[in-house]
């Protein structure tokens, strides 16, 4: 008897639940055309079920793996079923979702379900774009380290400055009718800005922006730069960043509503989220989901990555 895909939250949570269902979920979607040793990629391997492990034959020390080895659920205890419902939840919660909502509907701890939360926006980050083409709209925006200082942010124009104490600048780059980039910057600089426009733009595009000095030159670059006139109240034809200003406001919405306060070094992963359930926004909440947990394998998240103990922050 065949049980249909999950469709809703609440079906997710009783399928997954079965735990032979939920790794063998996992099993299937790591190793597609059969186990393989990760160490070794060898697939004489044996089947411990008692441990569900397997044992490679071949690898003379450390033979044993289990479908967790090199996922972002590796050094975790945490059941499947408890990690597949939280994914479900973040990949398709319009506006985020806390740790403490984790916390009270999986039943784990708030702290747990901040780690678990953090590993999961990791494998929500898209790895690689393909340049963007057509017509492009590129903005920055200031996002303080506290959301009640956040309204601020919306007077950048006012002064670019450094936009303040605690506040980190995120730059993003949408192809209309298309996805979304947005990236954090240490600096609104012309030399920082446009050598993300130059990674992220195929020369010869249609690029809008605002009227700030940063963006100036753009032309000389290959690009048909199209400046908007903020002063005037109204929109000039197709010259506006409309579609920028729904993707901040979506992005701000989710960090001030959900997170309430979010530090500048972590930043980063929520607008990772963000963009993510933005540029899927076309997918059901099954497709998100499966996206994400495939993407949950081969990226570890450690302790010091998470926390930044190894790195500065960015
Ligand atoms: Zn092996």
């Amino acid at each position: 008897m065949q049980t249909q895909f999950p469709q809703t939250l609440t079906e997710a949570i009783r399928y997954f639940a079965d735990h032979k269902v939920a790794f063998d979920f996992m099993v299937q979607l790591r190793w597609p055309d059969g186990v393989q040793c990760p160490r070794c990629g060898c697939k004489d391997v044996r089947f411990i079920s008692t441990r569900k492990l397997w044992e490679c034959k071949e690898c003379k020390q450390k033979k044993q793996f289990s479908v967790r080895v090199g996922t972002i659920f590796e050094d975790s205890a945490l059941p499947l079923d408890k990690w597949l419902a939280a994914i479900w939840m973040i990949t398709n919660a319009k506006n985020g979702v806390s740790s403490y909502e984790i916390h009270r509907s999986i039943g784990v701890t708030q702290k747990t379900a901040w780690f678990m939360l953090q590993r999961i926006r990791l494998a929500m980050q898209t790895r690689s774009f393909e340049k963007f083409s057509g017509e492009v709209e590129i903005d920055e925006t200031w996002i303080g380290g506290l959301a009640r200082n956040m309204h601020k942010s919306r007077n950048k124009r006012r002064g670019r400055g450094t936009g303040g104490v605690g506040k980190a600048i995120i730059m993003g780059i949408l192809e209309r009718g298309g996805k979304v980039k947005a990236k954090h910057l240490p600096n609104v600089q012309r030399q920082t800005l446009q050598a993300e426009v130059r990674e992220s733009v195929e020369p010869g595009s249609h690029v809008f922006t605002d009227q700030w000095v940063g963006y100036t030159g753009l032309r000389r670059q290959g690009y048909i730069h199209k400046i908007i006139n903020h002063v005037r109240a109204y929109v000039r034809g197709n010259v506006h960043t409309n579609g920028m200003e729904n993707f901040w406001s979506l992005l701000k919405r989710c960090i001030k509503g959900t997170y309430v306060s979010v530090e500048p070094f972590h930043l980063r992963r929520y607008v990772d989220e963000q963009v993510f359930r933005f540029n899927e926004r076309k997918e059901n909440d099954a497709s998100r989901f499966l996206k994400v947990a495939h993407s949950v394998i081969g990226r570890r998240l450690t302790y010091a990555q998470l926390t930044g103990a190894d790195q500065q922050p960015a």
